[in-house]
C-alpha cells in the first residue's frame, strides 16, 4: 500500500532544530515529529485499509473527525518539543498532564544567570474583573521602575546563589530561594490531540501573556506540521465558543428564523453545516428542511465523501 511508510512533511522539516525566540531569553524549537495529515486520515480509515485520497477529501474528513470529537487519529501524531521559559511558564505548562516532558535538573547543573525580565509594554496593573489578569500597561516611568526592582532582585539573588555555590553548597539547596523568573529548560512531547487541547487552553486570552507568547510560536509549526488538522482545529476549537444552556435559550428565544435562513444561505456553509447548526440552536423543523435538501441533492460533494459522513473507519468500534 503506497504512501504508507513514515511520513515527511516539508514545511515540518524545514523549521526542525530551528530556535524561535520567545520572550527576553527563550525558545521553541521543534526537535521531532510523528505523522501528519495524512496519518490521521490513514488511521481513521484503518478499517478499511485505505490510505490518503485527494487533498479535498483528506479535509473534509479531517473536518468531520474534529467536529464530531472523534479525536483519536489525532492522537497517532506525536510532536517534540524543547522549550526554555521561566519557571513561572513552566508550572502553568506542567499542568498538562499528557504529555511526557524532561527538564533541566537544579540538582545537577549550575543554573544560568538567565531572568525573564518584561518588556515595559508588557507591565501591567492587577485586573480589577479577573483576580488573576493584568489588565492596563502602565506609565514608562513606572513600567521602568518594576523592571528595576525585578532586576535588582535578580541580581542578589543569583550574587547569593554563586556564592553559596562558592563555599560548597550543594546546588539542590544554594537553589532554592531562586526566583519564579529563572528560566528552565525542557524537552515536551505529547499526541495531536492533547497539543490541540493545550493550545485552546493557552491561547486564550484568559491565559497568561507569558504562556501565549510560546503558544503562538507552537501554534505555527503545528499548523506546518498538519496543516488540514490545524485549519480544522481554527474552525472548530480555537475559535469556536461553548454556549451555556441559559445562554443558547436566550439566542434560541432572540433568533428570526427567516433572517436566519438568510443569513445561512449566505454564509458558504455547505448544506450539512447548516443543518448541524440548526439542530443546535434547537430549530427542528428547519433542521429537518436543511436534512431533506441534503438528501435531494442525492450524496455527492456535499453529503457523504465530502463531509465524511460516510466515510469509513471513523465510527466507534
Ligand atoms: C486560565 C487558566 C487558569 C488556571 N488557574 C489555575 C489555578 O488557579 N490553580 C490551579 O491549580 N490550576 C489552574 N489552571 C490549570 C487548570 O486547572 C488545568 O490543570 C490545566 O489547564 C490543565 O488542563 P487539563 O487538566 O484539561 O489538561 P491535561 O492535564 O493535559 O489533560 C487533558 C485531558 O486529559 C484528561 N486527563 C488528564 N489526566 C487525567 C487523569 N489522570 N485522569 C482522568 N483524566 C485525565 C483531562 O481531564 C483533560 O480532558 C488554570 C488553567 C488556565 C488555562
Amino acid at each position: 500500500m503506497p504512501g504508507m511508510a513514515r511520513i515527511s512533511v516539508p514545511d515540518a522539516d524545514a523549521l526542525l532544530d530551528k530556535s524561535f525566540p520567545v520572550l527576553d531569553h527563550g525558545f521553541v524549537r521543534l526537535v521531532d515529529y510523528l505523522g501528519g495529515d495524512a496519518r490521521i486520515v490513514q488511521a481513521a480509515r484503518v478499517s478499511y485499509g485505505e490510505g490518503t485520497k485527494t487533498v479535498r477529501e483528506d479535509r473534509a474528513l479531517i473536518d468531520y473527525l474534529l467536529r464530531n470529537r472523534h479525536t483519536s487519529p489525532f492522537e497517532q501524531v506525536i510532536l517534540t518539543f524543547h522549550v526554555k521559559m521561566p519557571v513561572f511558564v513552566a508550572r502553568q505548562w506542567i499542568r498538562h498532564r499528557t504529555a511526557r516532558l524532561n527538564e533541566i535538573s537544579g540538582r545537577y547543573s549550575v543554573m544560568r544567570d538567565e531572568f525573564y525580565l518584561p518588556r515595559p509594554v508588557e507591565v501591567r496593573t492587577q485586573s480589577t474583573r479577573n483576580r488573576q489578569g493584568g489588565e492596563r500597561t502602565v506609565e514608562p516611568a513606572t513600567a521602568e521602575r518594576v523592571i528595576g526592582a525585578l532586576r535588582a532582585d535578580q541580581h542578589s539573588t543569583y550574587q547569593h546563589y554563586q556564592a553559596l555555590l562558592e563555599d560548597g553548597i550543594a546546588r539542590e539547596l544554594a537553589r532554592i530561594n531562586l526566583p519564579l523568573s529563572l528560566y528552565t529548560e525542557m524537552y515536551w512531547q505529547i499526541d495531536l490531540n492533547n497539543l490541540f487541547h493545550f493550545l485552546s487552553l493557552r491561547l486564550d486570552w484568559h491565559a497568561q501573556y507569558e504562556i501565549r507568547a510560546y503558544g503562538d510560536v507552537m501554534a505555527t509549526m503545528v499548523r506546518a506540521v498538519c496543516p488540514l488538522a490545524f485549519q480544522a482545529f481554527e474552525e472548530h476549537e480555537l475559535n469556536a465558543r461553548t454556549l451555556s444552556g441559559s445562554e443558547l435559550e436566550v439566542l434560541r428565544r432572540a433568533i428570526d428564523p427567516s433572517r436566519l435562513a438568510d443569513a445561512l444561505e449566505g454564509s458558504g456553509l455547505r448544506k450539512t453545516r447548516r443543518r448541524e447548526l440548526l439542530e443546535k440552536l434547537g430549530l427542528r423543523a428547519e433542521a429537518n428542511a436543511e436534512a431533506n435538501a441534503e438528501a435531494g441533492a442525492g450524496g455527492g460533494a456535499e453529503t457523504g465523501a465530502e463531509t465524511g459522513e460516510d466515510a469509513p473507519g471513523v465510527a466507534e468500534g
